[in-house]
C-alpha cells in the first residue's frame, strides 16, 4: 500500500471544512495512518514550497500557510498517491474538474483547501519532513475485504 501526505490548509480549518474534506477520503476507503495540527513556519515552507521560491505569488502562498494552523493527515491505500492526487483537482480551483474536493470548496489557485503529495517518491520525502516514525499508527482494517480485491495491495 502507498502512503501520502494531505495537508488541510489554514481556510480550511477556519472555514470548518475540516470533518468534510477528511470525511470525502475516508469514504472512499483510505486509511488515516497519523494525523496532527501543527503551525507552520517560514523555514519548513521555504523547504517544502522550494520548487515556487522564485514565483511573484511565493510571498503570498507562505503567508497563506501560516494564517492559522494546518492539518497534517498521512493516508494509505492501493495506488493512494494518485487517487488522493486526483481528488483533489487541479491546483487553480477555478479550473478544477466538478466533484474533486478543489472544485467542491474553493475559487482560487492559491486558497485552494488541500495539499497533496504529486509523486510516491515526493510523498515519502514529504512525510519525512512532517511525521516521525512514532507518529504512524498500526491498526488492522478489517472492512479492506470490501474495499479491495485481493491483489490490490
Ligand atoms: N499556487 C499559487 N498560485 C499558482 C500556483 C500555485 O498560489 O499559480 C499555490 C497553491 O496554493 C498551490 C501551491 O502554491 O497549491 C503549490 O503549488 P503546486 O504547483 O505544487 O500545486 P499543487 O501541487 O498544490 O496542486
Ligand atoms: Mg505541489
Amino acid at each position: 500500500m502507498e502512503r501520502t501526505l494531505v495537508i488541510l490548509k489554514p481556510g480550511t480549518l477556519q472555514r470548518g471544512l475540516v470533518g468534510e474534506v477528511i470525511s470525502r477520503f475516508e469514504k472512499r476507503g483510505l486509511k488515516l495512518v497519523a494525523m496532527k495540527m501543527k503551525q507552520l513556519t517560514p523555514e519548513i515552507l521555504d523547504v517544502h514550497y522550494a520548487h515556487l521560491k522564485n514565483k511573484p505569488f511565493f510571498p503570498w502562498l507562505r503567508d497563506g500557510m501560516m494564517a492559522a494552523p494546518v492539518i497534517l493527515c498521512c493516508w494509505e491505500g492501493f495506488e493512494a498517491v494518485r487517487v488522493v492526487r486526483e481528488m483533489a483537482g487541479a491546483t487553480n480551483a477555478r479550473n478544477a474538474a466538478p466533484g474533486t474536493i478543489r472544485a467542491d470548496y474553493s475559487l482560487s489557485a492559491q486558497e485552494n483547501v488541500v495539499h497533496t503529495s504529486d509523486s510516491v517518491e515526493n510523498a515519502a520525502i514529504e512525510l519525512d519532513r512532517f511525521f516521525v516514525p512514532e507518529d504512524y499508527c498500526e491498526y488492522s482494517s478489517p472492512l479492506n475485504q470490501y474495499i479491495y480485491a485481493p491483489d490490490e495491495k
